[in-house]
């Protein structure tokens, strides 16, 4: 498989190069050339296979060129040490539980599956690896590299927007993970990771990359879970032949983009819809056709606080900026705090099904618009325990945290942590000083 540049289409690389450099050399974001739909044979049997078969079969097809097969094999099994199960909470609406890896988060799965592929490709290099959180990428990522030899690093963070427990996943580690608090939003932590990945006084003495989802693969395993909702409906009998939908809460695009890339690659489904919070760029974009980022908006599902998504170039590439086709697969809606609050209190209550914010606003996307006739599939991207200090007063209720869940304090080592504002000169001396 190879990775073109979306700026410049003529800038092509290995899986390697798109892996260990992040970004492209243009300050663009790499995207996989055309992707060959999945033979019909897997379709068939897909019913039947264990989550690891399904995700090894879509890896191989990918990448199964560049890394070797057992080595592929391994990775794939070193990921998905947990399973992600789907529960049905309505005649018609099913949960995917993305969030029973070691953070409680989606972003697990990517982040697992792009350490291992990092340290199989820096080999005896030493590499620093970058890393943007609103929230959960930074434990995800931190949880996936912590103690991998040879392996950086540095999670920078908007000050006053992290919950106490998606704090503690990264900032109580230490050795080869620094912490950087930025006073200012996402997109301006994002930025700076983008500048540092392209700053050639940093790049040509040392090897830097990102593990956000503009690093192509963390994107590419987010594929495989998508094929296995499916699995799982069609074993539970609800599959064959329906009109499936799938709600995706969305941020930075990351997410979406893996799914719109698993229906070109045949994943049987009608249509995605793209849920949001008030941050409505990708909802005003497909109903004006005009792309204008607006403020950024504090909302109580925060991480998808994101007001200029990174992973919009990408879906633009993939439908060749055709908005009518992208119409065709894709619904943007967008939902207030006051909306999410009352779904999770709802399902609460009427469903005995607990949800945190941000999937609740998936399971919004499902309710306004899905028909008798069609089976709904929404995203569950976080467990509710992490995001207790919004669910709680919500439902009136303490939330319990698993015990796999807890931070364990009696690993608080003392972190090297950092405080700056939203400029490149001091996180450039950041970088200078905790790079190896
Ligand atoms: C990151 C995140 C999202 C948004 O995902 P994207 O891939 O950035 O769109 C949604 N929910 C939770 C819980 C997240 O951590």
């Amino acid at each position: 498989m190879k990775f073109h540049s979306l700026r410049n289409p003529a800038i092509s690389v290995s899986l390697k190069e798109a892996t260990l450099k992040g970004l492209a050399p243009d300050g663009s974001l790499y995207m996989p050339d055309k992707l060959q739909p999945l033979p019909k044979a897997f379709f068939n049997n897909i019913g039947d296979m264990s989550i690891t078969d399904i995700a090894y079969i879509v890896a191989n097809i990918l990448i199964g060129t560049d890394i070797e097969a057992s080595k592929l094999k391994r990775i794939v099994e070193e990921t998905f040490t947990y399973d992600i199960p789907l529960r049905r909470i309505d005649s018609n609406i099913w949960a995917l539980e993305l969030f029973h890896g070691p953070t409680g988060a989606f972003k697990d799965t990517g982040a697992r599956f792009l350490a291992r592929l990092v340290s199989h490709f820096s080999e005896s290099a030493p590499i620093n690896v970058l890393v943007a959180t609103s929230g959960d990428s930074g434990g995800a990522v931190a949880a996936g590299f912590h103690r991998v030899k040879g392996v950086n690093v540095i999670v920078l963070y908007p000050q006053g927007v992290l919950s106490t427990m998606q704090r503690q996943q990264f900032c109580n580690l230490s050795g080869n993970i620094t912490a950087v608090e930025v006073n200012g939003t996402f997109d301006q932590c994002q930025a700076l990771v983008k500048q540092a990945l392209i700053d050639t006084s940093l790049t040509e003495s040392k090897h830097f990359t990102s593990a956000n989802s503009i690093n192509v693969m963390r994107l590419i395993p987010q594929m495989f879970y998508y094929f296995h909702a499916y699995s799982r409906l069609i074993r539970q009998n609800a599959g064959k032949h329906t009109d499936i939908v799938m709600s995706v809460p969305c941020g930075n695009l990351g997410n979406l983009a893996a799914g719109l890339l698993a229906k070109q690659m045949g994943l049987p489904i009608s249509r995605f819809i793209a849920s949001t919070n008030s941050n409505d760029t990708l909802v005003r974009y497909l109903a004006t056709a005009d792309y204008l980022p607006k403020p950024l908006q504090r909302t109580i599902a925060r991480a998808m606080d994101v007001a200029d998504p990174s992973n919009m170039a990408r879906i633009l590439s993939l439908y060749n900026s055709d908005i009518n086709a992208l119409q065709r697969d894709l619904v943007a809606l967008k939902f207030t705090d006051r909306q999410i609050a009352d779904c999770i209190l709802d399902t609460f209550c009427a469903a005995s099904y607990l949800t945190d914010p941000h999937s609740a606003t998936a399971l919004l996307g499902l309710r306004s618009t899905l028909t008798e006739h069609q089976q709904g599939i929404f995203l569950c991207t976080a467990h509710p325990a992490k995001f207790a200090e919004t669910v709680a007063p919500i439902i009136g209720h303490p939330v319990q945290t698993p015990s796999w869940l807890m931070p364990s304090n009696n690993v608080i080592e003392h972190p090297v942590h950092y405080r700056i504002s939203a400029n490149y000169p001091a996180f450039k001396r950041i970088l200078q000083n905790q790079t190896a």
